[in-house]
């Protein structure tokens, strides 16, 4: 395991809240326990439960949102999650999360990432490098990272639609999105229960921040939806993630389209959408030399890590480390930073080979 540690990763999908540590989810479980708001022993056995299926992560991620969502915890929770994949050697993460609003603790979508963006400035461990375009800055991180000799970590934001939204809530997430590009703000994921909601509620927001110039993940594939699939390939996302219940017509058509592929083996294993990880597609896009990377999807609820992610594939397909590192390398090309940040993650990579 030390030597994927050790190995430079790019993390391009993983969800805010689902990368909470365990021990932070109990301890806010445990206040909202004494309060009354939540029965603790109820909670905890859900948070530790090990094995979940699809249905009941949502109903973990709704039970997460009770505990997390005030200001002061997601700030907290945004500095920890990046403080472990950095610790990790990380050295880029495109962090996603839907922007909330909660009249009752004073919360407004905008609000809300403002919160996250602080908890990012509150990292102490590493250095971290947030701004998309101001060049100067990043640089004068780079130096002082070389006098200090201290890590770096870019992170970047890709703000999510959840899939129980409105077109209207979607147009706002969008427009927020377009209003925090130089704050780190780089694209645009739509997530959420794939069994809720339709593709054309999504589509005019989708199709807004296209034509704005912001990127797009899609998650797709995660239950068996041929005409959703074909629309999502139709739309030409940057990247999409997922892609387990696709059918040999659906994947002629997205190995045509070359659309970069987010794999989230455990994720995939744990909520059952692929049997073993003996029939994991990864096996196949790999050897067609379909674009893909390796991701994580929610470190806290599938208790795993990009290093541990790294490990079974390496294990399971028989991957050398020089074909893994190989595999972390070419991520660079699928970020949705620009490219001053790809030329040094470059750099960062040609120094560790
Ligand atoms: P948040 O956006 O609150 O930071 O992170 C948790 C949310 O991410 C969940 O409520 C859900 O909308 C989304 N999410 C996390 N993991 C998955 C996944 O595996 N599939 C889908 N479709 N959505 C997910």
């Amino acid at each position: 395991m030390e030597c994927w540690e050790l190995m430079p990763k790019i993390e391009l999908h993983a969800h805010l809240n689902g990368s909470i540590r365990n021990s932070t989810l109990l301890e806010l479980a445990g206040g909202l326990g004494k309060g009354g708001t939540v029965v603790f022993s109820d909670v905890e056995n859900v948070i530790l439960k090990n094995d979940r299926s699809l249905p009941e992560v949502f109903k973990l991620f709704d039970l997460i949102h009770v505990v997390t969502t005030d200001h002061k915890t997601v700030t907290r929770i945004t500095k920890e999650v990046i403080e472990d994949f950095a610790s990790e050697n990380v050295v880029y993460l495109e962090l996603r999360t839907t922007p909330k609003r909660n009249d009752s603790k004073g919360m407004s979508k905008r609000s809300y990432m403002e919160a996250v963006l602080e908890g990012a400035r509150a990292v102490s461990t590493v250095e971290v490098d947030l701004s998309r375009e101001l060049v100067a800055e990043t640089l004068a991180v780079n130096e002082m990272c070389n006098r200090t000799g201290r890590k770096k970590i870019f992170v970047r934001f890709l703000l999510s639609i959840d899939r129980r939204e409105t077109t209207e809530a979607a147009m706002e997430t969008v427009n927020l999105a377009l209003e925090m590009r130089r704050l780190g703000v780089v694209g645009i994921d739509l997530s959420g229960n794939p069994v809720i909601g339709e593709w054309s509620t999504f589509l005019p927001a989708l199709e807004f921040a296209k034509m704005q110039g912001l990127p797009i993940t899609l998650h797709c594939g995660e239950v068996p939806n041929p005409k959703e699939i074909h629309a999502m390939l139709d739309f030409l996302p940057r990247r999409i993630g997922h892609a387990c219940c696709f059918e040999q017509e659906e994947w002629e058509k997205l190995k045509k389209s070359k659309i970069p592929v987010e794999i989230c083996l455990t994720s995939n294993i744990i909520t059952e959408t692929i049997s073993s990880v003996d029939v994991h597609h990864f096996a196949d896009l790999y050897k067609s030399n379909h674009p893909l990377i390796l991701c994580t999807d929610d470190v806290g609820v599938f208790s795993t890590s990009l290093s541990a992610e790294y490990a079974l594939a390496s294990s399971a397909f028989g991957l050398v480390k020089r074909e893994m590192f190989q595999l972390a390398r070419k991520a660079i090309e699928f970020v949705f930073a620009g490219d001053e940040v790809k030329q040094q993650l470059e750099e960062i990579f040609a120094s560790a080979a």
